[in-house]
């Protein structure tokens, strides 16, 4: 028997049943009292840890659970409570840590953004004069709690400070050796006392360091860790890094820690040369990242175990822990419920609690040298089953990809003809207005999708009453004057999960969520099989809507990256190919929607930015695909033919050649939060097709004046060619009300017919 053992980096908070997000919404809206919900969440946390003990996990993590974000407790342990929110000092309480996340009456919220390339969104420390002191120890608390509780010897988790650092806002680059001097003895109390409570093993995660730093920060996390060992020498130090291979393999090794977490899933191939290149120090454990912490499918455990014995000849089993490549917060829960699903398909799925049993599996083969064989088997047949079945062999997809290069990617004639062309065709005014697709989904339109749901109304019914709204709101942006409408997209839930549900090679799972931001959870779609078009997925309302209206109408449709990445995607083909069959499934749309008369079609890739890798040299790579994907959904219009795309969001100046090499006619994007930090990028980058910058935050119920767009207006049209400019809101309506939508879409059209009036000499003759 050797001496392998297993560890979990983090587990999903959120419960086999959102237990965690029903908590903490009925705690926020008073239905909870501070104690039966204190009471009610540690039920959850402490579910949590006994049910990664029954799976036989050595190393258990503790501290990785929180009430709301785990960087947000970071900051708070230290007491970095911006001045906006009532704070006295010492342990920060419930209802400030609560407003820090979602605002409260005078103070908004801190920001929100993505962790790393994940769908996981956190609160951003605010370092702005930051008094640093140690409120209490969480991962200490953790600890005690597991062991007195379970009686668990648990390794506290706690987010690294060169990460910390890294991650926060509110000071300039060159004040971080004083931020390092001001936490590091904080950090140093925490492990002392850690160790002096007799914790065997901590686990600091510092996923940066999967990134590329300068020499200077190399230096920085060294300081920060030789600190770090010597305040706790008796404290086993793991530091760990996920989503991506690490940069700086030696100076990673180095570090006087004993142990080092290396994802071989995401990051693999650069991971493991690296290993194979330089070796492994022999007074180190190495984290073995091989179940991937980021995906639901089953782990291919027989050549996982193959890799682990080629491993081997550069680190002793001994000297090895099997672990997820990540925190397992990125996966659902438990596979328990989903009987809904086709057998083929759920077997094949393994999410938090199913990849702890494949972990167990992984560590008995080695450990018992048995080769548990019935697992194994059992394992391989689920895997080989759905790779065999149907819906991952359908040839005709399958064929088109393998020839992505003779599909049409390229649109008949250049920008410039088409300008010409389409200029004629539509006639329309200078500075045509618009909006982005969706109208309000009022409780009157999300009753009505449940009653066709269950049953209660007939598919019948249902087409009427959104022809009913289609009709209204038809009518009403005729009556406001906007010049190219929208449907309104009241037959969709979600814009990717429409489209899922209406083309091939999608599931949905019945309790697969996991957690997006605070309470917030999302489920998404699986893609599982080869993509391919059946049905006509928005002809009929789209059609529907242009009988209505002699102004044209645009159809709307979801591109291929964004339901790329807002969807759990297989792993037996790349990424790219998956891509590209979206691709040809939404171009048979697209053509259906030409063929039906409906010549303006727009294409959202709101979700194109956030997929870029974590490694800057991975970007054009992937910008490359992602640009062909959305160019062989679109390119084989008519020149007449208007593609419109939209993205919501401004950090643009790095993939402008991106941006601009999708070749649509039109593109709309956020421009009102950003203040004016978009303009200024088209400062520096001309910008010569289509392009409408909303001019006004959709993301407020505010009605803004016509002063204020009119403003905006001016100030696009310093940089950006008068007449290729659009008017419109920053994005979709959908989380908006009537009443201020109507309202606000006035002002914009009031916008407009004065910026015209105002300002003829602008107006092409
Ligand atoms: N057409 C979509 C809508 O209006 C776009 C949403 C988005 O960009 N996220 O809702
Ligand atoms: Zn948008």
């Amino acid at each position: 028997m050797c001496a392998l053992i297993n560890s979990n980096l983090g587990y999903p908070r959120i419960g086999e049943n959102r237990e965690w997000k029903k908590a903490l919404e009925a705690f926020w809206s008073g239905k909870l009292d501070e104690n039966e919900f204190t009471k009610q969440i540690e039920d959850i946390r402490l579910h949590n840890l006994r049910l990664q003990q029954q799976k036989g996990i050595d190393l258990i993590p503790v501290g990785d659970f929180s009430l709301y974000d785990h960087v947000l407790d970071t900051s708070t342990m230290f007491g970095l409570v911006p001045k906006r929110f009532p704070y006295t000092g010492g342990q920060v309480p419930l209802a400030t840590y609560y407003a820090m996340a979602r605002g409260s009456q005078g103070a908004t919220a801190c920001e929100m953004t993505k962790w790393f390339n994940t769908n996981y969104h956190y609160i951003v420390p605010e370092l702005q004069d930051a008094q640093p002191e140690l409120t209490i120890n969480k991962p200490l608390e953790a600890y005690r709690e597991a062991k007195q509780k379970l009686g668990i010897e648990g390794k506290p988790v706690l987010l690294g400070l060169f990460t910390f650092l890294k991650l926060a806002k509110g000071y300039k680059a060159e004040e971080i050796d004083r931020l390092i001097a001001l936490f590091l003895p904080l950090y140093a109390r925490i492990l002392t006392e850690l160790s002096e409570e007799g914790v065997k093993w901590v686990q600091i995660d510092e996923p940066i360091l999967v990134q590329s730093l300068s020499s200077e920060d190399l230096g920085r996390v060294k300081h920060i860790y030789v600190t770090l060992a010597a305040a706790a020498p008796a404290l086993k130090i793991s530091i760990q890094t996920y989503f991506d291979a690490v940069d700086h393999y030696q100076d990673l090794i180095s570090l006087p820690v004993h142990g080092i977490g290396l994802d071989f899933i995401h990051g693999f191939d650069l991971n493991w040369s690296n290993l194979q290149t330089y070796g492994f120090p022999a007074d180190k454990v190495l984290g073995v990242g091989i179940l991937d912490g980021r995906n639901i499918w089953r782990t291919d455990l027989s050549r996982q175990l193959e890799f682990l014995a080629q491993l081997e000849a550069i680190v002793p089993y001994e000297r090895m822990v099997l672990q997820p490549s990540s925190s397992l917060l990125h996966v659902p829960v438990s596979t328990r419920k989903e009987n809904k699903l086709e057998p083929v398909l759920r077997d094949a799925l393994a999410f938090a609690e199913e990849k702890l049993t494949e972990l167990s599996i992984l560590t008995k083969a080695i450990q018992r040298q048995d080769p548990m064989q019935l697992e194994l088997d059992l394992n391989q047949t689920a895997i080989a089953n759905l790779n065999a079945s149907s819906y991952r062999n359908k040839a005709i997809v399958q064929q088109a990809i393998a020839n992505i290069g003779q599909q049409p990617s390229d649109r008949n004639s250049s920008f410039t003809t088409r300008r010409g062309l389409q200029t004629a065709k539509w006639q329309l005014p200078f500075l045509p207005t618009t909006t982005i697709g969706s109208f309000p989904q009022t409780v009157e339109v999300r009753n009505a999708r449940k009653n066709w749901r269950s049953g209660e109304w007939t598919p019948e019914q249902y087409e009427a009453f959104i022809q009913e709204q289609i009709t209204e709101w038809i009518h009403l942006q005729d009556e406001l004057g906007l010049d190219v409408l929208v449907h309104g997209e009241f037959e969709r839930t979600d814009m990717v999960e429409f489209f899922g549900e209406k083309l091939d090679g999608f599931a949905f799972t019945s309790n697969g969520w996991v957690q997006s931001y605070g309470s917030r959870c999302v489920k998404p779609p699986v893609i599982f099989g080869d993509v391919e078009f059946v049905q006509e997925m928005t002809v009929k309302e789209t059609k529907f809507a242009q009988s209505l209206t002699s102004k044209p109408v645009k159809g709307m449709l979801t591109g291929p990256i964004t339901i790329l990445n807002w969807s759990f995607v297989r792993s037996d083909i790349s990424r790219e190919q998956v891509a590209y069959q979206i691709a040809l499934a939404l171009r048979h749309e697209v053509e259906a929607l030409e063929q039906a008369g409906i010549e303006m079609i727009q294409v959202d890739e709101p979700a194109l930015r956030e997929g870029l890798p974590l490694k800057k040299r991975d970007w054009q790579a992937y910008l490359d695909w992602a640009v062909l994907a959305f160019r062989l959904s679109t390119a084989t219009v008519n020149d007449e033919t208007q593609i419109h795309t939209h993205m919501c969001y401004c950090e643009f100046h790095d993939i402008i050649d991106a941006i601009r090499a999708l070749d649509a006619d039109v593109i709309s994007i956020e421009t009102s939060r950003s203040h004016g930090e978009l303009i200024h990028s088209f400062e520096e980058h001309t910008y010569d097709q289509g392009i409408g910058l909303g001019v006004y935050d959709i993301h407020s119920p505010r009605v803004p004046s016509v002063t204020e767009m009119v403003e905006m207006i001016e100030r696009a049209l310093k940089v950006l060619e008068p007449e290729l400019f659009w008017i419109n809101p920053d994005c979709g309506l959908k989380t908006r009300g009537k009443d201020e939508t109507v309202a606000a879409l006035r002002v914009m059209v009031e916008a407009a017919k004065l910026f015209r009036a105002s300002r003829s000499e602008l107006i092409p003759s």
